[in-house]
C-alpha cells in the first residue's frame, strides 16, 4: 500500500470517528441550553462546524473521490458487503439521522412484546409462587393490590394492580426505592435515580397500558444491571450530566438497550 494511500485512508478513519461523535451533539445541545449554559452550546457548535469543514476539504474530498474510483474499478461487492454486515448489527437502523430515528421507534418498545397470555387476577398467587421458585435474585409478594418484587441487592419495587376488563392483571403504577432504604407503598425514594426510574417507569405503564404482568416485571428485573449498564447512546454508565445511571430500557427484539434520560433526543418516552 503506498504512503498517500495509507494516508487517505487514515484521514477518512478519522472523520469517520468524527462523524460517529455527531450522535451525542444534539443531546449535549439540548440538556446545556435548558440549563441555561450558551458557552458550552458554542462550543459544541463550533465542533459541529469543524466536522462539516473537514468534509469538504480537499484532502478528504480527494480520498473520497479515489475511493469511489477504485470501488467501482473493483466490481466485487466486499464494501458494502461490510456495511451491511454492521448495518444488521446495529439492529438494521437507517443510514440517515433522520431514518435513525424513525427506523428505532419503530423496531424497540418499552417492554418486551408478549409470548404468553397475561396473568389473570384468579391465578396471580399460583404465578407469584412459580416465579419465586424459578427466580433468585428476585422476589414477589402479593398484598392485595400490591406486588411487591425485590431485586436483589439493587432496589424494591411496589406493582399497584388493577384488573382489565378481560380479568387479566393490569399494572397501574410503579414505585422504586434502593435497596439499602426503607420501601414505603405510597411514599417516594430518597435517591434521584430510583425517584427518576420511578417517573420513566410510571410513563411506561401509562403508554404501554396493555402490557401483561409478566412483561411489567421483566422490565423491572432488566434494572439488575442499572448500576453498570453503559448507555447505548452515549457509552457511559452515568450520565456525563446529573450522573445518574441509564433509567430508560429499549426492547431491541432480542435484548434491553439502555439510555440516559438526557441522551434521549425526543425526552424520557
Ligand atoms: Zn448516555
Amino acid at each position: 500500500m503506498t504512503e498517500a494511500l495509507k494516508e487517505q485512508i487514515g484521514k477518512l478513519q478519522e472523520l469517520q470517528g468524527r462523524i460517529q461523535g455527531l450522535r451525542a451533539v444534539p443531546a449535549h445541545v439540548f440538556q446545556t441550553s435548558r440549563l441555561g449554559g450558551t458557552g458550552k452550546v458554542a462550543e459544541e457548535l463550533e465542533v459541529v462546524k469543524g466536522i462539516g469543514e473537514a468534509g469538504v476539504s480537499e484532502s478528504v474530498q480527494g480520498a473520497l473521490q479515489r475511493a469511489r474510483e477504485s470501488l467501482d474499478k473493483d466490481g466485487s461487492s466486499l464494501g458494502t458487503e461490510h456495511r451491511q454486515e454492521r448495518r444488521k448489527r446495529r439492529g438494521e437502523r437507517a443510514a440517515t439521522p433522520e431514518g435513525y430515528v424513525n427506523e428505532d421507534r419503530k423496531r424497540t418498545s418499552f417492554v418486551r412484546p408478549a409470548t404468553e397470555e397475561g396473568v389473570k387476577m384468579e391465578g396471580l398467587g399460583e404465578w407469584a409462587r412459580e416465579f419465586n421458585r424459578t427466580h433468585d435474585k428476585s422476589k414477589l409478594r402479593i398484598r392485595e393490590r400490591l406486588l411487591r418484587l425485590t431485586v436483589e441487592d439493587v432496589m424494591t419495587v411496589f406493582l399497584g394492580i388493577g384488573a382489565s376488563a378481560d380479568g387479566r392483571v393490569r399494572v397501574e403504577t410503579i414505585r422504586a426505592f434502593g435497596a439499602r432504604e426503607k420501601p414505603q407503598a405510597h411514599g417516594e425514594s430518597g435517591y434521584s435515580v430510583f425517584q427518576q426510574l420511578t417517573q420513566q417507569l410510571g410513563k411506561v405503564v401509562e403508554v404501554e397500558s396493555g402490557a401483561t404482568l409478566q412483561t411489567i416485571v421483566e422490565l423491572v428485573e432488566s434494572y439488575d444491571v442499572v448500576f453498570v449498564a453503559r448507555c447505548v447512546l452515549c457509552g457511559r454508565v452515568v450520565s456525563s450530566e446529573g450522573h445518574v445511571p441509564c433509567v430508560v430500557r429499549r426492547w431491541n427484539g432480542s435484548g434491553w438497550d439502555a439510555e440516559h434520560i438526557g441522551c434521549v433526543i425526543e425526552g424520557p418516552i
